[in-house]
């Protein structure tokens, strides 16, 4: 039976596609792709001609059978997306587990990813930390999940669009507080990488006054809660909200 490749593709920087990675797209019979456009582009720029498939969050489930079909026949199949490593916030997961659970062989071809990239750069402690992807879309969820973050001591690690990154700093500053420290990386690996910052009410200050610093692709990293007494008042504020929703 054939492999699936799970393959890493560059988050800006076409350098950044590994010399793996590139024999790999090349040699396999088709390559399962996030957005079949955007991936024939990048082989476009690698001179690689290969068959497409479309695999996103709403038709994965229905063809993951039909790719395990595939691989038990003997072909070999790679998994792309847009950017990065795919099923780091990117669909991927179930097909992944589809093929495992048939038994056969899912091969990791590792290279870029925005998470990893931003914490290598940010000077905030890495050896533990949360990677939380993309925080709800609403401001109201995003405090709620924040807000169940605010105590954790490892580093955390989120990913923001250009549409909401002044609001959800705006709302750490209100759940975690204006001292935290947070690094906010953009652009990485492109012509305008910028990695800012020391706590979160100077990243609000730069973002506002700057708009290029609203542009591109971001990943903030946060220091995780170190103090007890910062912890203890976080729980505080917590616990007291809650109780001040009951009494209404
Ligand atoms: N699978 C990708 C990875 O491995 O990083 C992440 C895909 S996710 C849909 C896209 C998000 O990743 C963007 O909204 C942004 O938060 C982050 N991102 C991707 N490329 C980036 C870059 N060059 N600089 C900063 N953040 C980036």
């Amino acid at each position: 039976a054939g492999a699936l490749h799970v393959v890493a593709t560059p988050i800006g920087n076409l350098g950044d596609l590994t010399v793996r990675a590139r024999e790999v797209l090349a040699s396999v019979d088709a390559i399962c792709a996030e957005d079949t456009r955007h991936t024939r582009q990048l082989l476009g720029a690698l001179g690689i001609e290969r068959p497409l498939l479309a695999l996103h969050e709403h038709n994965e489930a229905d063809i993951a059978w039909k790719l395990v079909e595939r691989l038990k026949a003997g072909e070999s199949l790679a998994l792309v997306s847009d950017a990065g490593t795919p099923l780091v916030s990117d669909p991927g997961y179930r097909l992944v587990r589809e093929v495992r659970a048939a038994g056969l062989r899912v091969v990791p071809v590792p290279g870029a990813c925005a998470a990893i990239a931003a914490l290598s750069v940010a000077g905030v402690p890495s050896d533990r930390f949360c990677f939380e992807g993309f925080l709800p879309a609403k401001s109201g969820a995003r405090r709620e999940r924040l807000a169940e973050l605010a105590r954790e001591p490892r580093t955390l690690v989120f990913y923001e669009s250009s549409h909401r990154i002044e609001e959800s700093l705006a709302d750490l500053v209100a759940v975690f507080g204006p001292e935290r420290e947070a690094v906010l990386a953009r652009e990485l690996t492109k012509l305008f990488e910028t990695v800012l910052g020391d706590t979160l009410a100077d990243l609000v200050e730069r973002v506002a006054a700057d708009e290029n610093q609203r542009k591109g692709e971001f990943v903030l990293v946060v220091r995780g809660c170190e103090d007890d007494q910062e912890a203890r008042l976080i729980e505080g504020q917590r616990i007291y909200a809650k109780l001040a929703e009951h009494l209404k």
